[in-house]
């Protein structure tokens, strides 16, 4: 056990918790009765708004129609009046700069009345339109400071809500935001974009299938959160976790996640208070969250919502974050979404369930019943099979980010490698096409589309690839790769385009072939899925991600391998991702450019974050600790030595040896972080990814060593096994 202060105080926290407050009553009111109470939703907007307004709002949402702005002073005035009456006193435009976080600026409702009162107020344009200060905000060049203005506009597919606070609440407005010139500076506008453009193409594509639909096909998504939940007493004494996140010392736990006896285990008491509360406060929110269990690593979670559609389901995954990371203070904890909190044990990720579709059709990744419906499905699965081939460098640049490195690849995410695991029975079905032995004996279940002989298809393909990092999950398809701190919505822009290209490519070629006849549809079909499934089937894999032969296979078959961000984000302005993003009205080149220089300029402060503190704490932390070690095993020598033993003591070489080594290893990393200077972005986040990142592995693994021999009461950190197993 640790003598020092910091460590044995933490220690003592975590034995003598008690809830600070009082338990939660689901019995007294009941979640039917919270769920979505703190929502400007439909019901509260049938209540209070007057017909015809009520009826125009609805066609926006539900219909994707314009926006009428006559409506907007009243629909302000009655959201206003709702707020109030749940104790609001301030409104916010809520945005998701390209940080990936949630931002809000407050504004009272409260203005003088010029008599020495005041009066509370909210107009439609104070609704559709804020104009914060943004000029803190990354803009990637598109914005230059003395035009610092950036605007925020409602989105009105994505309800108002009521964030509360033991002293007062406050009224929450979903909005995009954009430069004075329109570009977007966040992660919501190329979504709603990515969104109309797949609603066209899709609806193309289901036109030569006779099928009609009132409602607009949309993305949906369903972000399965993960995260580490550790008692917040030793976030004080580990500067590591507490500015960068993750530990950047910290030798292995004699105990890790070898047992698996950690994953769906039993929820410990303290964490399941927690999940409760936090399913609570997202309840109210109308965030439908499904279930929670332990994940595989000790002291990891996991909360999964059901899916929404994509605006909607991007935002509330961004009020999950939000709300675990809250409701863990109130429990003395903290939560760490980030990708890699410890090293040795799994990290944590967010996989994304993606699907294509709307309310009136189900997922159109959905095989359904009759041959014609599993036509329909096959053209939607080789579509997004042409998409992750054509584009699979773009959907990858998605996810890099300087904490999403040390998981992609590390044999507990799926690699970099953007693969599609499609299962055997749905594999087995495209190599057929492709083999195009269609017409083959019913009795062996070979297909012919569009006929009877067509065998029903998988709903749902039981054995899961948990290596594939794009798998197809029955209905729907699941992409691993999205780190736990990330922001679901650049992989959904993402995925959305690259469909709408794709489906755009399957309706025209299915246009040119059939002229308007419906009966030459299902020859038309076969052959396009052959020609499909024959130049584009590289991406398909269905064996081990993990294999050292998968990587050799990925690359005769030409698959990018990008296994950092400095190696993956320049896909983002490459000439084809331009062209696809620009022909779909979704991004425009200075808007990718502009992407692709602040998430290069995230990694590099990250990395210089993180680099600084290793100097810092090898310096100031564990190198004193380690020399009062060391002069401790010096006394006993010399003590040994004046009562006439001849003593050599080895531990003392070893720890002189092991501490010369941190010092030298320190002066390195110093001298390197010198040369960081004076580069342009791309160089600089290569020099951090290729000369900073291993020589601070470097004096880790010489602090990691000291751990294992320093006296355990003079190590200052609180270890591995505290922070992952006192609960
Ligand atoms: P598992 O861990 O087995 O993958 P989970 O229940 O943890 O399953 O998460 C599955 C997620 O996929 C849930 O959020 C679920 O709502 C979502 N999902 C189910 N069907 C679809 C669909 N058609 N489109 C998008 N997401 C879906
Ligand atoms: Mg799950």
């Amino acid at each position: 056990m640790s003598g020092i202060q910091a460590r044995l105080n933490a220690i003592s926290a975590v034995i003598n918790y008690k809830p600070s407050h009082a338990p939660l009553n689901f019995h007294e009111t009941k979640p039917t009765e919270i769920f979505g109470s703190n929502v400007f939703n439909e019901k509260v907007m049938k209540d209070r708004l007057p017909k015809a307004v009520f009826k125009s709002l609805k066609k926006t949402i539900e219909l994707g129609e314009k926006l009428d702005p006559s409506v907007a002073d009243v629909v302000a005035n009655a959201m206003k009046d709702w707020a109030i009456e749940k104790g609001a006193t301030h409104f916010t435009h809520v945005f998701f700069p390209l940080t990936g976080m949630t931002a809000e600026k407050h504004d009272a409702f409260l203005v003088p009345d010029g008599k020495g009162g005041a009066l509370a107020e909210f107009s439609g344009q104070l609704l559709i339109q804020g104009e914060p200060d943004a000029s803190s905000f990354p803009s990637g060049g598109l914005r230059s400071t003395f035009e610092a203005r950036g605007y925020t506009a409602w989105d009105v597919t994505s309800p108002a809500y009521i964030l509360e606070n033991p002293n007062g609440t406050f009224l929450c407005i979903p909005t995009a935001f954009v430069s004075w010139s329109g570009e977007a500076l966040d992660k919501k506008t190329p979504l709603l974009r990515s969104n109309q453009a797949l609603n066209i193409q899709a609806k193309r594509l289901l036109k030569l299938f006779g099928v009609e639909t009132k409602l607009p096909v949309t993305s949906f998504a369903g972000p399965e959160q993960e995260y580490f939940l550790i008692d917040r007493n030793f976030i004080f004494a580990r500067p590591d976790l507490l500015i960068a996140g993750r530990s950047l010392f910290g030798a292995k736990s004699a105990k890790g996640q070898e047992f698996e006896d950690q994953y769906f285990g039993v929820v410990p008491h303290r964490v399941l208070s927690f999940m409760m509360e936090v399913e609570r406060e997202l309840f109210k929110l109308g965030v439908p969250v499904k279930t929670r269990h332990n994940e595989v690593a000790p002291s990891q979670f996991e909360i999964a919502p059901i899916y929404e559609q994509g605006n909607l389901g991007t935002d509330h995954n961004q009020m999950v974050m939000t709300t675990l990371r809250g409701v863990a203070k109130r429990y003395g904890m903290i939560c760490l979404l980030h990708e890699k909190p410890f090293a040795g044990i799994n990290g944590s990720g967010k996989h994304l369930n993606y699907s294509v579709g709307n309310a009136e059709l189900g997922s159109l990744f959905d095989p359904g019943d009759t041959p014609h419906e599993n036509a329909q499905f096959l053209v939607f699965c080789a579509a997004a099979i042409r998409g992750l081939h054509q584009y699979g460098a773009v959907l990858r640049a998605t996810v890099a980010s300087a904490s999403n490195d040390h998981r992609l690849g590390a044999n507990e995410a799926p690699p970099a490698i953007i693969s599609m695991y499609l299962g055997e029975q749905l594999a087995d079905v495209f190599d057929q096409i492709k083999k195009g032995k269609l017409n083959g004996s019913k009795q062996k279940g070979i297909m012919n589309i569009g006929v009877d002989t067509l065998p029903p298809l998988p709903m749902d393909p039981g054995d899961r690839n948990r290596t594939s990092p794009f798998a197809f999950t029955g209905n729907r398809f699941e992409f691993r790769a999205v780190g736990s701190s990330q922001s679901i919505g650049g992989p959904l822009v993402a995925l959305n385009t690259i469909m709408s290209e794709s489906l755009d490519y399957m309706a025209t070629e299915l246009e040119k072939a059939t002229k308007g006849d419906p009966k030459k549809l299902h020859t038309a079909v076969q052959s396009l899925l052959q020609k499909v499934i024959k130049e584009h089937g590289a991406v398909v894999f269905n064996g081990d991600g993990y294999s050292e032969a998968w990587h050799k296979e990925a690359e005769k078959r030409g698959l990018p391998n990008l296994h950092t961000t400095p190696d993956a984000l320049p896909a983002l302005s490459s000439k084809s991702c331009v062209e696809l993003f620009t022909k779909y009205g979704v991004l425009t080149e200075a808007e990718l450019k502009s992407r692709e220089e602040i998430y290069l300029e995230q990694y590099s402060k990250t990395i210089k974050t993180e680099a600084a503190l290793v100097v810092r704490m090898a310096t100031t932390i564990i190198f004193p600790a380690a020399m009062r070690y060391q002069s401790e095993l010096t006394s006993c020598c010399v003590n040994l030595k004046a009562i006439g033993h001849d003593y050599k003591m080895s531990a003392l070489e070893d720890v002189t040896a092991k501490l010369r080594g941190m010092q030298e290893s320190v002066g390195k990393l110093d001298k390197l972080l010198a040369g960081v200077e004076g580069k342009d972005a791309h160089a600089e986040a290569k020099y951090l990814c290729d000369k900073i990142l291993p020589a601070m592995l470097d004096v880790r693994s010489f602090a990691d060593a000291l751990e294992t021999v320093v006296a355990d009461d003079l190590w200052p950190l609180p270890s591995y096994q505290e922070m992952l197993f006192i609960r």
